[in-house]
């Protein structure tokens, strides 16, 4: 056991806890049962934004040593702190894959059971959660459950960011695909409602738009690819740069945010079809070792969210544009209908998710003003991203909330589980 200070991605709000990472299951309970009065929360690889894998003061179970997994016939079992990036390499040349991946590949099993992640495939296959059999939970009395769909406490558990016990063994159904290459059809848009039809009338498995919220017109790149047939090789490479560990603060403002979304623009074809590994499609900022490390010492803050089609979206965008608080490429992406998860994120219509430099004058105004938008429009701030939202704008966002409570009160009574996104948003 170590004491250590925790931040997440976004390095905003770090603080300290004791830290402990069991080798086995049974190391887990013992480490859930002596928590103390601060409790406990697990972390995995620590890509959510903000601070849901900390716990200041209390006790963080890093789970990284218990990522042991096994592919039989068309069954993934995988343990909680295995992490997608090992199960992508182990499965490619087996031609499978995983249902749902996030923007990294730096993330466990546990983190994304977790967070409900989804994909750029959200409105063709859901979010994580629907391609999980069962799970096992490591509950507050330090006992493991195995929860199902359609109970409770699996819904509770997905999406509901480590505060019903720790996840520490998922069965997942991966998907055939006939080689590790895709073809990725790329376009460029020159404003969003071209954007916005260009996904909507995409039928391809995978689509995702990168934005520039700097330009009033919201002019974008749209990227829609499907899975190829072809020879099974290799199917991931590591990081090609990586990030000083010190940045100075301030490189990144409204001039050259606008200079990079430019040139980035400009140098995109009209049109074009290639074809990409895997890696390349899924996870090109992991080519960058701590790229996060570029905003500097003050880190920076991801705002994604989501509403339902209609204006929601582009009320949004407009503000953000107005504001001049500088952000870089956005990424816009459709949801299709929401899954069960109480806290899960992913409603049916738009989400985008942008970067922002926390320090940037006028920014902890501008988000406000978007809460409420987001609000009114019937959407949703993404808790995975989020560092600072505030705890009266929860209900409004997931009407899950109070079942949620219930159902974490009956596996929890005494309030183990507890994390600084948990007490800063009085979960
Ligand atoms: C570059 C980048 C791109 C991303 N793209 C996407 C995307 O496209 N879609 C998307 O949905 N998300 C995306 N994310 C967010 C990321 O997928 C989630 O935040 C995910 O939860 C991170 O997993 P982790 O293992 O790092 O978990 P951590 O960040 O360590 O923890 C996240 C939450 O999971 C809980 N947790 C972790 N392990 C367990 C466990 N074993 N049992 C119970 N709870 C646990 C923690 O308590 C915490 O609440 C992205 C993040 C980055 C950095």
């Amino acid at each position: 056991m170590a004491d250590a200070l925790l931040a997440g991605w976004g390095r905003t709000s770090p603080s300290r806890a004791r830290v402990l990472r069991p080798g086995s299951v049974d190391e887990l309970a013992a480490a859930v049962q002596t928590a103390g009065r601060r409790g406990v929360i697990a972390r995995g690889l620590g890509r959510s934004y903000g601070d849901p894998a900390q716990n200041g003061g209390g006790v963080v179970v890093d789970l990284t040593r218990l990522r042991t997994f096994d592919l039989t016939g068309d069954r993934l079992v995988a343990e909680g702190g295995a992490s997608l990036g090992e199960l992508i390499r182990a499965l490619a040349p087996r031609g499978r894959f995983l249902p749902v991946v996030p923007g990294t590949r730096h993330v466990t099993v546990g983190g994304a059971v977790a967070a409900d992640v989804h994909g750029k495939n959200h409105p063709a296959d859901g979010s994580f959660a629907a391609h999980v059999e069962e799970l096992d939970l490591l509950t507050a009395e330090g006992m493991v459950r195995t929860l199902r769909p359609g109970e409770a406490a699996f819904h509770a558990t997905t999406g509901g960011m480590g505060l019903t016990g720790v996840v520490t063994r998922a069965v997942l159904r991966p998907i055939p695909i006939g080689s590790p290459t895709l073809l990725v059809e790329t376009r460029r848009c020159r404003d969003l409602d071209d954007v916005l039809a260009c996904l909507s009338g995409s039928t391809a498995r995978y689509a995702v738009a990168w934005l520039d919220c700097l330009s009033e017109r919201g002019r974008g790149i749209v990227d829609q690819a499907a899975h190829t047939e072809g020879p099974v090789t290799a199917a991931l490479k590591g990081p090609l740069l990586s990030v000083p560990r010190h940045m100075p603060g301030g490189l990144l403002n409204r001039h050259t945010a606008a200079l990079f979304n430019h040139l980035w623009y400009g140098k995109a074809p009209r049109v074009s079809v290639r074809s990409m590994p895997l890696g390349a499609y899924f996870h090109p900022l992991d080519r960058i070792r701590d790229w996060n490390r570029i905003y500097g010492p003050d880190g920076f803050v991801q705002y994604q969210f989501a509403v339902p089609y209609g204006e929601g979206l582009k009320s949004v965008v407009r503000r953000i544009a107005r504001s001049g608080v500088p952000s870089f490429l956005a990424v816009l992406k459709r949801l299709g209908p929401a899954g069960e998860g109480l806290l899960s994120f992913p409603i049916e219509g738009w989400t985008l998710a942008l970067d922002f430099p926390a320090a940037a004058p006028g920014l902890p105004e501008l988000l406000d003003a978007c809460d409420q938008a987001v609000i009114g429009a019937g959407g949703r701030v993404y808790l995975a991203k989020d560092a600072r939202l505030a705890p009266e704008s929860l209900p409004a966002m997931y009407p899950g909330l109070a079942r949620f409570r219930e159902v974490r009160a009956l596996l929890d009574p005494a309030g183990v589980f507890q994390s600084d996104l948990a007490r800063r948003l009085r979960l």
